[in-house]
């Protein structure tokens, strides 16, 4: 039996090795990670990450041909080809620290990989890391490999988090990853840069989306007028885009690639000044409650916009009520960094009709970060609504 094995058990590793599981019965998957917590909850029905379809896919196979272990050193000296998905964050120190990718992870991999192997390996890139990453940890490898020969191939992962089971399934391509994680953003930031000219003049974001849309040289997707883009990837990987064109004397590319995270962070500020304006110039003790935390359909919490949004409204004092299915109360006081501040315990809403929330006879607003709700109804029943990038006197 061909056996695989995976170091990296997280929101790649763990979905990415239970679909090929799932669709290649004949070779044996195993999933390893340094991290016991996120092994033990693979192995058990919680599982470390919520994904729409992971719970089934990893309840087909797990104890089949799918484990989860700790024992990485023993699964990578069994298999023949490694897959390597381990994080890759934004340097916190040292040179080209705040920009450049942080190879840590990878670095202590490489060597584990080569000195625990007995065997020809084929060594595969999960990771998104910059381009001629590959030789460097070719050199690495065959550099400790005591005559065993490594083949390098680089995959990285093109899923969406939220959707990660349907991309699985669906592969739509396999190369230029940092290229495309700068232009979805530089999408988004496009259509929320004009949904703050759209405020100003009176215009609606959602008809200049549907109407450049129809240009078939720009296409109808990505351009949803929103809060701003979030999680572990998106901004990270422009960081380290930014970080190579300085390295290669581009500053000017450099900071055209800047402008397209200081206008993401510009809208969730002007989403959290917005709000504190239109609830008369202040929120301080104001009651508000926060639907959604999370990443997209996830539980993801990593760099969401929701935590500098949560963060800007209680620096102005309100009282937050926060609620997401997927994500626990730990997990909102650890991102928050609770103990600075008052705050409200997180709510429990059953999905419910508009009009139990709305029992009491004040002013009662709904700020849309993503332009979702039904404007119109909730508008009947008595709400003052604002989505993003709309005429702000409706
Ligand atoms: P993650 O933090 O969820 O998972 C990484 C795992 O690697 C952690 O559980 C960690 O404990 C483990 N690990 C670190 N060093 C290890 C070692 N030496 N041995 C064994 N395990 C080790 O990260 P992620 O979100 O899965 O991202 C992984 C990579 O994939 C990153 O480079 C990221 O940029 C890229 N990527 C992520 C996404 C996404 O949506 N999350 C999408 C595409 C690509």
């Amino acid at each position: 039996m061909v056996k695989i094995c995976c170091i990296g058990a997280g929101y790649v590793g763990g979905p990415t090795m239970a679909v090929i599981a799932l669709k290649c019965p004949e070779i044996e998957v195993a999933v390893v990670d340094i991290s016991v917590s996120r092994i033990t909850a693979w192995n058990t029905d919680a599982h470390p990450i919520y994904e729409p379809g992971l719970d089934e896919v990893v309840k087909k196979c797990r104890g089949k041909n799918l484990f989860f272990s700790t024992d990485v050193e023993k699964h990578v000296s069994e298999t023949d080809i490694v897959f390597v998905s381990v994080k890759t964050p934004t340097k916190t120190q040292g040179l080209g620290a705040g920009k450049a990718a942080d190879l840590t992870y990878w670095e202590s991999a490489a060597p584990m990989i080569a000195d625990v192997s007995k065997s020809n390996k084929i060594v595969v890139e999960k990771s998104t890391v910059l381009v001629k990453t590959a030789e460097a940890i070719e050199k690495i490898l065959n550099h400790n490999s005591k005559g065993i020969d490594f083949q390098i191939l680089s995959n990285p992962e093109f899923l969406a988090e939220g959707t990660e089971i349907k991309d699985l399934f669906n592969p739509d391509r396999s190369h230029s990853k940092l290229a495309a994680n700068a232009f979805l953003p530089q999408r988004i930031s496009s259509v929320n840069a004009m949904s703050a000219l759209c405020e100003a003049t009176g215009a609606d974001v959602s008809q200049v989306s549907h109407a450049v849309g129809k240009d078939a040289r720009i296409g109808p997707k990505f351009l949803n007028a929103s809060v701003g883009f979030g999680g572990s990837c998106f901004q990270k990987d422009i960081l380290n885009l930014i970080y190579i064109c300085e390295c290669n004397g581009l500053p000017e590319v450099a900071n055209y690639w800047k402008q397209v995270i200081k206008i993401n962070d510009y809208q969730k500020t002007r989403f959290v000044n917005q709000i504190v304006s239109l609830m008369f110039n202040t929120v301080s003790g104001k009651k508000i409650a926060i639907l959604g935390f999370a990443l997209k359909d996830t539980g993801d919490t990593r760099e969401t916009p929701a935590i500098d949004v949560c963060k800007g409204l209680l620096g102005y004092k309100a009282r937050l009520s926060i609620y997401d299915p997927q994500v626990n109360e730990e997990q909102i006081q650890r991102d928050l960094a609770m103990n600075k501040f008052d705050w409200d315990h997180p709510i429990h809403l059953q999905p419910t009709s508009p009009t139990s929330i709305k029992q009491v006879n004040i002013p009662s607003f709904i700020f849309d970060g993503w332009n979702v709700v039904d404007e119109g109804k909730l508008r009947a029943i008595g709400f003052i609504v604002y989505p993003i990038g709309k005429p702000l006197d409706q």
